[in-house]
């Protein structure tokens, strides 16, 4: 069954968006610095923020006293889904560029990733209570800390989600919009370390009789190279294939000197239907295998990001979304996966709660060049709003 909005509807949510005000948002998130481990006072802008517009705002510790998070609620009262708009208001530590609006185009630090989108978000809200849009149902916006890796871990939201601050399904605002993302690879990145007894020595003064780390290290990447083309077999016609990869490898200091140590560095990604916990074992074999041939030892940090997700197509929220999106530019997005990991996996790993992520087309994210186009932050309100439309008054089916 499809999901379709009435254009009355759809040309109302538009004229309501109010670009001046979305745009004064960004501005205010854009402007205050928040690098991962320091979005909180950026966190309490959004808050007054949302405040001063009449929203009640509470402020969920989610285990990270320094910037609580921020969550504010619209309820119909009438019974209905509640939609969940969740965002990381952190961003990549990089020298801060502060917000300004030039030719239809709003630059500064974060307003890709993904600060833009929260206020977006917030205009989405606005617009819901304000136009009483909403036949039933509610929506729900959280935002937080803790995003970005390496500074961050992902433990605030996922302290959200185990608090309940979690709607029916969720819209992560992230720069993302060429697809309908319903499928999403799991990643962890690794570090391993290869080390000997003993201390660095001239290959005449002992060297040659020593374990070599980097016979181990080539012994492990060959391993590597074998399994991954044994996952090469493992496909999924959206996601594409599992993997693992090297990315970077370091030993010795000089030709004649036997080391003592080898790094090296990758990442490994899997499909739905694999688990963290099979892939790990799988890793931790290969590197005790080789550490026994070799006379080696080998650790690993292999650190999950997250794990692989998939939502139903067919699913309220997917047909919800679409007809959002094809209500705004006449066609729906074609169906694919997410190319990179984000907090929507949580959601879904977290009680099968189906989230989507879609955000403005910008351009920069992690960089000093963020950019992001007004009309595509205002599109993205409306898309948002729409969505709730659809998704909060139809219950069971
Ligand atoms: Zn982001």
């Amino acid at each position: 069954m499809s999901v379709v909005l009435n254009e009355t509807v759809v040309s109302q949510v538009q004229e309501a968006v109010d670009e001046a005000r979305l745009l004064d948002t960004a501005v205010a998130l854009v402007g205050i610095p928040s690098p991962t481990r320091s979005a909180g006072e950026v966190a309490d802008k959004l808050a007054s923020v949302l405040r001063a517009d009449g929203f009640d705002v509470e402020r969920p510790v989610a285990g990270f006293e320094a910037s609580p998070a921020v969550v504010a609620r619209f309820d119909t009262g009438r019974a209905g889904r509640v939609l969940q708009f969740n965002g990381h208001l952190d961003t990549v530590h990089l020298p801060f560029v502060p917000p300004r609006v030039e030719n239809g185009v709003m630059y500064g630090s974060g307003v890709s990733d993904m600060k833009g989108g929260i206020a977006a978000a917030v205009e989405a809200i606005r617009v819901l209570r304000d136009g009483d849009f909403l036949p039933a149902g509610g929506v729900m916006l959280t935002a937080h800390d803790l995003h970005e890796v390496p500074w961050g871990d992902g433990s605030q939201v996922n302290s959200l989600i185990a608090d309940g601050y979690v709607g029916d399904a969720v819209l992560l605002p992230e720069y993302h919009c060429h697809n309908c993302p319903v499928v999403g690879r799991g990643q962890a990145m690794f570090q391993v370390r290869v080390t000997r007894d003993g201390e660095a020595c001239h290959e005449v003064l002992g060297g040659i009789d020593q374990p070599s780390v980097i016979s181990a290290g080539a012994k492990l990447i060959e391993r590597f190279a074998t399994l991954d083309a044994e996952l090469e077999k493992l496909v999924h016609p959206l996601a594409g294939r599992e993997s693992l990869f090297v990315g970077q490898v370091h030993s010795g200091e000089m030709f004649n000197q036997s080391p003592t140590q080898l790094m090296l560095e990758g990442t490994r990604r899997w499909l739905p239907g694999n688990t963290i916990e099979a892939v790990r074992g799988q890793f931790e074999e290969m590197l005790s295998a080789v550490a026994t041939e070799t006379g080696t030892r080998i650790d690993a940090d292999f650190r999950v990001s997250r794990d692989a997700y998939e939502i139903a197509e067919g699913g309220a929220l997917v047909r919800s979304f679409q007809a959002a999106f094809s209500g705004t530019t006449g066609a729906e997005l074609p169906v694919g996966a997410k190319p990179f990991v984000d907090d929507g996996n949580a959601f879904v790993a977290a009680g099968g709660v189906p989230a989507i992520t879609h955000g403005p087309g910008a351009l920069g994210a992690h960089t000093v060049n963020e950019e992001c186009p007004v009309a595509e932050l205002v599109r993205v309100a409306a898309v948002y709003a729409l969505t709730a439309i659809a998704f909060c008054a139809n219950v069971g089916d």
